[in-house]
């Protein structure tokens, strides 16, 4: 059978693309190996959001919320395909683009390679007996220790998540500090938060075996250490996944696996197989997964504003570099903090804890980052991503722009009038 297009994965990429290029009146192919909506709707954004939302609420009943949320997300992204042709079954590249599914071969003008990825794992002793991302959210009960190995996204939300379930939690990480991507004042301010909720860090260690029974071996500088638990968590990152097929039909990898592709365009080197989101390895969130489906659709799209959010309580987000990443390209910056704790709205609700950090260019005062701890900082995020999508000057927020009161976004505000 031959199609206009044909996508590989359902994930938020894939999923995106396909739904787009059969709007556009292309006969388009979906073939999934699993469910639709990958990893984010059925092993990761979704259900963990929903976890991180439940709070001490008792596991059971959140991982049934869990399930009820994903089922009706799934009905939507297979409605949303409804103009699609769905493939079940795992595909494979076949030279002169053609991709076989089980018996099947199909061929079409353009191939789109949308696979995603897949938990990481450390080379070391016992690693087979730590769960990973996917074996946590399949958990029917909590134990009541835990070690986490990895301070990054996933371990600290799922942390975070143990914490209100009243778990003893312990994470393992190898930076100094932990959240390494994140602007250090940030992180450091996390730590003390979530260290005062209860989660005990190890931060500058080498976890070097996991022995039955749970108990890991680490080492810093005061030498080798154990720590015994109930149950170990690997979130140290992830691994490409890309189809069978890759070598013979010409579609290179970078050395660490990914998909190699042009990154304004998403073509890979073999003619007419673009690859998008998680397998490219350009950025693993799935708004960037969606934000590259929107490039191959012909949008125009500001691929420099990409915001992150981790959604720890209190959550944290920010856009553009860390200052720390600006001062090693030799960058000057100004810039400018509100406190929560300052801010009417916040006070109202309790939630004094955090702040709100711009780093804005001294002679343009356009605004270049912004970096976000505290309440609703997921919320107060899409206003600082449209603000430096859109090349807007601390001016334009501290003033210009009325901001109502009482609220957080004030805090936006008060940052860019605090520029210095
Ligand atoms: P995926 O969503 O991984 O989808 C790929 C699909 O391809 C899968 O369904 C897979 O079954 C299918 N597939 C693979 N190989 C084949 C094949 N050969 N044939 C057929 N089908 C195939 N990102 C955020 O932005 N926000 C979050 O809050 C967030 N939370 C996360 C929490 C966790 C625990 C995890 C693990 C990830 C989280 N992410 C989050 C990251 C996000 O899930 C990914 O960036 C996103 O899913 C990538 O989308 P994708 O379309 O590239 O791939
Ligand atoms: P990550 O890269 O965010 O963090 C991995 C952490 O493990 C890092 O802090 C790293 O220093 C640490 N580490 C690596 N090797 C180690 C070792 N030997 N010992 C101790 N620590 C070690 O990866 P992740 O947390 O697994 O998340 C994977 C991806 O999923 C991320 O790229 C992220 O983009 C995506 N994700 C996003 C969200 C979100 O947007 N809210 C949530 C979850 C996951």
């Amino acid at each position: 059978m031959k199609f206009d297009a044909l996508v590989i994965g359902a994930g938020p990429g894939g999923y995106t693309l396909a739904a787009g290029l059969a709007a556009e009146g292309l006969r388009t192919a979906i073939v999934e190996k699993s469910l639709p909506g990958g990893t984010c709707l059925n092993r990761g954004c979704i259900p963990t959001k929903t976890l991180c939302a439940s709070g001490d609420a008792p596991w059971a009943e959140a991982m049934q919320h869990v399930r009820d949320i994903t089922d009706t997300l799934r009905g939507d992204v297979r409605a949303a395909l409804s103009g699609v042709e769905f493939i079940e079954g795992e595909a494979a590249l076949l030279p002169e683009r053609k991709v076989r599914v089980g018996e099947n071969v199909y061929s079409a003008e353009r191939i789109y390679i949308a696979t995603g990825s897949a938990p990481a794992s450390l080379p070391i002793s016992g690693a087979e007996l730590a769960i990973d991302s996917n074996e946590f959210l399949k958990l029917e009960t909590l134990p009541q220790r835990v070690a986490i190995i990895g301070a990054g996204v996933i371990g600290l939300e799922f942390a975070s998540i143990l914490a209100d379930k009243g778990v003893d939690v312990t994470v393992l990480e190898y930076c100094k500090e932990i959240l390494p991507p994140a602007d250090k004042d940030v992180a450091k301010r996390l730590r003390s938060i979530l260290k005062r909720r209860g989660i005990a860090f190890l931060t500058g260690v080498t976890v070097n075996a996991i022995h039955p029974g749970f108990a890991v071996d680490y080492e810093d500088r005061k030498g080798i250490s154990t720590l015994d638990t109930d149950l170990v968590i690997m979130a140290v990152g992830r691994r490409p996944v890309v189809p069978e097929g890759c070598a013979e039909t010409d579609v290179e990898l970078t050395p660490r696996g990914f998909i190699k592709v042009d990154p304004s365009t998403m073509a890979t080197s073999a003619e007419g197989i673009y690859a998008l989101g998680d397998c490219n390895g350009l950025c693993m969130l799935a708004h960037a997964a969606e934000a590259q489906a929107r490039i191959l659709l012909g949008k125009n799209v500001n691929m420099q504003a990409m915001p992150s959010v981790v959604f720890t309580h209190p959550a944290c987000a920010w856009v553009g570099p860390t200052e720390e990443s600006l001062e090693a390209d030799g960058q000057a910056f100004i810039s400018g903090k509100a406190l929560y704790a300052g801010n009417g709205k916040a006070l109202a609700d309790g939630a004094s804890e955090g702040f709100v950090k711009v780093l804005a260019d001294p002679d343009s005062r356009r605004i270049l980052a912004v970096h976000i701890l505290g309440e609703d900082a997921d919320a107060l995020i899409g206003e600082a991503t449209l603000a430096v999508a859109l090349g807007a000057d601390i001016d334009t927020l501290a003033s210009y722009v009325i901001h109502p009161h009482p609220t957080l976004t004030e805090l936006l505000a008060t940052a860019c009038g605090n520029c210095r």
